[in-house]
């Protein structure tokens, strides 16, 4: 395993980490998270990834479950969790989603208490709240961080100017900003992180823990003839994300991927996360997996990186068609 500093803290991050997105509770129950958890843990990866929304606070207490059973030193792992979309769903009511003082600090004791640790070792924003001022967020944070509820905080999904924005406010108050962001990085979504966060890695140095590597699956080519049964995309309440991704012309440019996959004899999946991590700006890629045998073949992405030279990097590119523009100066 490799380990990269998260931007400029002193806080190291395997580059492959596990998160429970979609599948903890909605696909897998807890014999198969021990599982995930157990080879990820063993194979070094230090980071697991989690959110109070996620499957309602049930992603966040199986986690609970299996990081209880498996005992392992707290000193040796990092857990997060995410505030802004509440537990309840649809029965969410004023001041239980958002990021005010009161439901940052509520959401924090509850994750503590689903998590049973006794620190988050990051919180995340899952998203910016335009109706709070930057200031009460920060102070917030800051304040969770004073208590030791928090060891680090960040953002998910901002933009590179409200991220500016909450470091400003920190510097004016000396207090503790966002010091990593989550934004989504695949061989489709570009954008954000090369491109509009260039001046946040360059002068608060932000560290990012990115998601959906392989495109919710799509990147695995296993959408490529249809769907298979029991795969995300098939999976009924999501059909926003089946939506977004089972798009012709993705579809299509994932087939010649893989055709390419096939020629260099590296599993599509593999290749697509190993080209995550040829970005120095990624601290660490965030895995999802229901099965074993997805997890070993993403985490092969290891042995692959240093393969992907500059004439394989320049193919995948002519390829997807998705290298952001740089702004000419
Ligand atoms: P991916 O894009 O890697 O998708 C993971 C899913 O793809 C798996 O659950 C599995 O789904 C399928 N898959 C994985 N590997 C393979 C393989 N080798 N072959 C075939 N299918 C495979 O990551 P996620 O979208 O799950 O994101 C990772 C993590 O990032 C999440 O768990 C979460 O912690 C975080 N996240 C954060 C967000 C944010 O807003 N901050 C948003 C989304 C995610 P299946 O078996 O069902 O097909």
């Amino acid at each position: 395993m490799e380990y990269r500093y998260m931007g400029k803290t002193g806080l190291q991050l395997s580059v492959l980490s596990f998160g429970s997105w979609v599948t903890f509770h909605k696909q897998i129950e807890d014999n198969t998270a021990d599982e995930l958890m157990g080879i990820s843990y063993e194979q070094g990866i230090n980071f697991f990834d989690n959110a109070e929304a996620y499957a309602l606070g049930e992603s966040e207490k199986m986690m609970g479950r299996v990081l209880k059973k498996k005992n392992w030193d707290r000193s040796s792992y990092t857990v997060s969790s995410k505030v802004f979309f509440g537990w309840r769903g649809k029965a969410n009511k004023p001041n239980q989603t958002g990021l005010s003082r009161k439901h940052i600090t509520e959401a924090c004791h509850e994750a503590l208490q689903r998590l049973q640790v006794e620190y988050l070792d990051l919180f995340f924003c899952h998203r910016p709240d335009k109706k709070v001022p930057i200031e009460e967020v920060v102070w917030t944070m800051n304040h969770l961080i004073q208590q030791g509820k928090v060891l680090y905080w960040g953002t998910s999904e901002w933009s590179g100017v409200e991220i500016m924005e909450a470091h400003r406010v920190a510097a004016q108050h000396h207090l503790i900003g966002p010091s990593v962001e989550q934004p989504q990085y695949n061989l489709f979504e570009r954008d954000k992180l090369e491109k509009e966060y260039l001046p946040i890695f360059k002068t608060p140095g932000m560290g990012t823990t990115i998601w959906s590597p392989l495109a919710s699956g799509l990147l695995s080519g296993k959408y490529s003839d249809g769907i298979p049964s029991g795969s995300r995309l098939g999976l009924s309440g999501f059909e926003w994300l089946k939506n977004q991704w089972m798009v012709e012309d993705r579809i299509k440019k994932t087939r010649k991927l893989g055709e390419y996959a096939n020629s260099l004899g590296i599993p599509l999946a593999t290749l697509s996360i190993a080209w995550c991590l040829k970005n120095p700006h990624v601290t660490t890629a965030i895995l999802g997996a229901t099965k074993k045998e997805q997890l070993l073949e993403n985490l092969k992405a290891l042995d692959v990186v240093s393969t992907l030279d500059a004439s394989v990097m320049e193919k995948i590119d002519e390829i997807m068609q998705s290298k952001p523009v740089q702004p000419e100066f």
